[in-house]
C-alpha cells in the first residue's frame, strides 16, 4: 500500500511534504505538480518579479531538501485522474496506489467570457510562466488595461505606472479591494493609485477586448474604446475542483472538507485555495487563498496524517499585499463586523482599522501599521479585545502585555 500522494506543489503541496517528515511520517510522500519548476513563492510574481531586472523565482525551500527527506518529487506531471474507493491515481497513464491522497491544486484565475479574450497580449496571472510572459510583453507595452480592482491587478497597475505606463483599470463595483478591506481603506489607495496616475473606472466591465491577433484596445459595457497594447484580467480565481468532481468528491464553492481537512471521500483531503472548510471565526464553511491559509491548513492535516492529533482546524487567517508604497495587512475576517475603530492618520499614510463585532475584535485591517497587524494576530488568537480608546491612543500593546 502506497504512502501520501499530495497534488499540487504550491504552498500548501509542498508544505505539507515537509510537515509529514518533521511530524514522524515514515511511510512514501510523493509529490506530484504540473508545473515545471521546484516551488516557489507565488506573492512575488505579481510584485518584485514585474519590477526587477531578475528574473528567477524565489524557491519555498532548496530542492535538497525534498531529497534529503525522502520526498519524491514529480515536477511537470499532472494527475489525470483518481480512485477515492480504491486508493489509486493514475499519472501519465501510471497508477499510483496511496494510502491518503491531499489535493492540494489551488485556483485558476477567472476569464471574462467576452469576445477576444483569446487574443494576444490578454493575460492573467497564477503561474511563473504567466508572469514570464506578462514581464515580456510589459517592455515594450504603452498603454495596459487591467480588468478587476483586486490585489493582483492593483499590484500590477501600481509597478505597470511607476514603470511609465499609462495604465487604466477597470472595477464592476464602486470601491477597490472591496471583499476584502474596509472602505476607509479603499478610498486611500484609490487616492495614491491616482497619485501615481492610474486611472480608474468604476461600475465598468470589459465588453470586448479588440485587435486583429494582438490587443490594440478595450471596449468597455457602455461603449468606451480604451486603448491597449496590453490587458490584464484579475477578477478572481475559482478554486481547482476538476479532479475533485470527475471522483465524485462533495464540492460546493470548492472541495468540501471537515475541520481536519478530510473531504467527503475517507483517505483523501484537501488544503489550500482549492478547499472549503468550516471557520472557526464564522458559522459556516468559507474558502481563503492565501499562502498562510494554504501553509496553515498543511502544517494541521500534516499532525492529522501522522496521527499526532484530531484537533480542528483554528488558525488565524493573514493576508497581506504590495501596492506602490503601500504594505497593505489583514488579521481576522472583516465581512460581518458592526463597528470600526481607526488608529492612526490616512493623511500621514499609516493606519488601521479594528473591527469589531457584537463588541470582541475580529479583525484588523492596516496600511503600513505593520505593529497593529502582529499585534492583532496575537489578539485575536488569544480572544483578547482591547478599548477603543487604547486603539485611538495607541496604548494597545500595553495593555495586551498586562492582560
Ligand atoms: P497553489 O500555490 O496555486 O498550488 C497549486 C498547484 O497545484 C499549482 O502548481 C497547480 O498547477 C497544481 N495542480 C493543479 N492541479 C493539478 C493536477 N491535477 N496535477 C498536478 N498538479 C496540479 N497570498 C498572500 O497571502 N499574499 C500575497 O501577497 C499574495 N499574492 C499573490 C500574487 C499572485 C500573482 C497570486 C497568483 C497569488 C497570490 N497570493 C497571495 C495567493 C497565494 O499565492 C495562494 O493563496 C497560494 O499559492 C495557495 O497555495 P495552494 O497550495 O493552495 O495553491
Amino acid at each position: 500500500m502506497g504512502g501520501v500522494v499530495i497534488v499540487g506543489a504550491g504552498h500548501g503541496g509542498s508544505q505539507l511534504a515537509v510537515s509529514l517528515r518533521q511530524e514522524g511520517y515514515e511511510n512514501p510522500i510523493v509529490l506530484i505538480c504540473d508545473e515545471p519548476e521546484y516551488p516557489y513563492h507565488r506573492p512575488p510574481l505579481s510584485k518584485a518579479f514585474l519590477k526587477g531586472a531578475d528574473d528567477s523565482l524565489q524557491p519555498l525551500r532548496g530542492e535538497a531538501i525534498y531529497v534529503n527527506n525522502a520526498i519524491d518529487y514529480r515536477p511537470g506531471k499532472r494527475v489525470e485522474r483518481i480512485d477515492a474507493a480504491a486508493r489509486f491515481c493514475i499519472v501519465d497513464g501510471e497508477a499510483i496506489a496511496f494510502d491518503k491522497l491531499v489535493l492540494a491544486t489551488g485556483a485558476v484565475p477567472r476569464r471574462p467570457t467576452v469576445k477576444g479574450d483569446d487574443l494576444d497580449g490578454v493575460f492573467a496571472l497564477r503561474t511563473a510562466t504567466d508572469a514570464r510572459r506578462i514581464k515580456s510583453a510589459m517592455a515594450t507595452a504603452r498603454n495596459v488595461v487591467i480588468v478587476g480592482g483586486g490585489f493582483i491587478g492593483l499590484e500590477i497597475a501600481a509597478t505597470m505606472a511607476a514603470a511609465g505606463k499609462g495604465v487604466t483599470v477597470l472595477e464592476i463595483g464602486e470601491r477597490l479591494l472591496a471583499r476584502a478591506v474596509s472602505p476607509l481603506i479603499s478610498t486611500h489607495v484609490l487616492a495614491r493609485l491616482a497619485g501615481a496616475g492610474v486611472d480608474v473606472w468604476f461600475g465598468t466591465a470589459s465588453a470586448e477586448f479588440l485587435g486583429e491577433g494582438t490587443v490594440n484596445a478595450v471596449r468597455t459595457h457602455s461603449g468606451d474604446e480604451i486603448s491597449a497594447d496590453m490587458v490584464v484580467v484579475g477578477i478572481g480565481a475559482d478554486p481547482d475542483v476538476a479532479l475533485a468532481v470527475e471522483a465524485g468528491i462533495a464540492v460546493d464553492g470548492g472541495i468540501v472538507v471537515d475541520a481536519q481537512m478530510q473531504t467527503s471521500a475517507e483517505g483523501v483531503f484537501a488544503i489550500g485555495d482549492c478547499a472549503r472548510f468550516p471557520h472557526w471565526q464564522l458559522d459556516r464553511s468559507i474558502r481563503l487563498e492565501s499562502v498562510q491559509n494554504a501553509t496553515d491548513q498543511a502544517r494541521h492535516l500534516a499532525g492529522v496524517i501522522a496521527g499526532k492529533h484530531q484537533e480542528p482546524y483554528t488558525a488565524v487567517p493573514w493576508f497581506w499585499s504590495d501596492i506602490a508604497d503601500m504594505k497593505l495587512q489583514m488579521v481576522g475576517l472583516s465581512m460581518d463586523a458592526d463597528d470600526h475603530v481607526v488608529a492612526g492618520d490616512p493623511v500621514e499614510g499609516a493606519f488601521a482599522v479594528y473591527h469589531f463585532r457584537q463588541g470582541r475584535l475580529i479583525a484588523i485591517d492596516s496600511v503600513n501599521r505593520p505593529a497593529d497587524h502582529m499585534l492583532g494576530r496575537k489578539m485575536i488568537a488569544a480572544g483578547y479585545t482591547p478599548a477603543p480608546q487604547e486603539i485611538s491612543d495607541g496604548t494597545v500593546g500595553a495593555s495586551f502585555k498586562r492582560w
